[in-house]
């Protein structure tokens, strides 16, 4: 056992667990042996003094199964129907084996908007902390009846990583139907091997990470990859591990050599800039001048209108927008103070300036460094 791994798992007590429908089901649907011996673990942990949250996928596959249908469904309302009839189902399963240990679960479906809006996310994190203080153990899901492309996740391993942040875990488990991440496809190559620590995600891990699904769920071991990303710049560990591995809540809190374990970044991101970078989607670009690129990237300064060259996108005052610098690469990304049509008026111009332009000035910055994430 590393030191280095068991000395970052140990101390994890608020743990996020992503159960994907790959462990959740079987040719039979819902697989009642899987999910009882996660429950069990989990539930011993939780008597332990750990707090768990789990974001758990099963829902279109258990309204697929039990409709009888035999292929993997494809247009959008059939998934949405499929949903509204797993979910409930899902959540019975979960509700009786938890309710064994004496242990009460809650279930918290969610769109994108609902976390793309400040005072929602507020919300929800409101309302998960409550849960976790009443002991109740939260099971989270998209709300894949309601969700369209717009207000998407997509898939659950973007809703955990999201999750990550509000929940302020101290570890992130996607528990999948494979060992971890190999560094080739395992399907496609007899030489791959298990890659058992990642310290940061470059090109060749990305590369590692095949694009294609797996056949049941919707993320893929890309999908995972992209959200290591989000939860190790929040400062969080993160390990994909085989979820139908008996005992392996177990193995991973010990330290144990098991999946892969992807090492928190140095830099963590508080909760809000967290929320900016990677819950927001951007809504236009900012393209600045050598001077602001530094001012941004090492003096830790705000965005001010004379760093400012060429404005992209139609969006108004608390949108999300890039700052990208002269050649189109984002530097960072944050809420702005103005709209595009008013930076656009003064951009290029001193501070002193915009009230001469516009008629007032209600802040000196377009983007103040509050509202910053600046990238990695
Ligand atoms: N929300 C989907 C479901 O419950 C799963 C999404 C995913 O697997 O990423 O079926």
């Amino acid at each position: 056992m590393s030191e280095e791994r068991s000395g970052i798992l140990k101390g994890a007590k608020r743990i996020l667990v992503k159960v994907g429908s790959g462990v959740l089901t079987g040719d039979d649907g819902l697989d009642l042996n899987i999910i009882e011996q996660l429950v069990d673990e989990i539930s011993a942990y939780s008597k332990r003094g750990f707090h768990f949250v789990i974001v758990s996928s099963g829902a279109i596959a258990s309204g697929t199964h039990r409709m009888g249908f035999k292929k993997k469904l494809k247009s959008l309302p059939q998934k949405q129907a499929a949903a509204a009839v797993g979910q409930g189902r899902l959540m019975r399963v979960y509700s009786q084996a938890f309710g064994k240990h004496g242990l009460v679960t809650a279930q918290i479906l969610l769109t994108m908007s609902d976390l793309t809006d400040r005072q929602r996310f507020l919300n929800v994190r409101n309302t998960l902390s409550t849960l976790m203080e009443w002991g109740v153990i939260p099971i989270i899901n998209e709300n894949d009846t309601v969700s369209v492309d717009e207000i998407k996740f997509g898939d659950n391993d973007n809703l955990a990583s999201m999750m990550a942040n509000i929940t302020e875990a101290n570890l992130l488990i996607n528990l999948t139907n494979t060992e971890g991440l190999y560094d080739r496809d395992p399907r496609g190559s007899q030489a791959s091997r298990l890659i058992p620590l990642v310290r940061e995600i470059t090109a060749q891990i990305e590369e590692a990470a095949s694009s294609e699904a797996d056949t049941v769920g919707m993320g893929g071991m890309r999908s995972k990859v992209i959200a290591a990303k989000k939860v190790t710049a929040f400062g969080i560990p993160y390990i994909i591990a085989h979820g139908k591995k008996a005992g392996i809540v177990g193995e991973i809190l010990s330290g144990r050599e098991t999946g892969t374990l992807f090492l928190p970044g140095a830099q963590h991101l508080k909760s809000k800039k967290h929320w900016i970078a990677f819950t927001l989607r951007s809504r236009g670009k900012l393209y600045v001048d050598e001077g602001a690129q530094d001012a941004i990237m090492n003096q830790g300064k705000s965005l001010l209108p004379s760093g400012i060259i060429k404005v992209e996108g139609d969006f108004g005052v608390g949108d999300p927008v890039t700052c990208v610098d002269a050649t189109g690469v984002p530097i960072a990304k944050g809420l702005v103070n103005y709209s595009s049509s008013d930076i656009d008026k003064i951009r290029g111009l001193k501070t002193s300036r915009i009230e001469q332009v516009l008629g007032e000035k209600p802040y000196d910055e377009i983007i103040h460094r509050d509202n910053m994430a600046v990238s990695g």
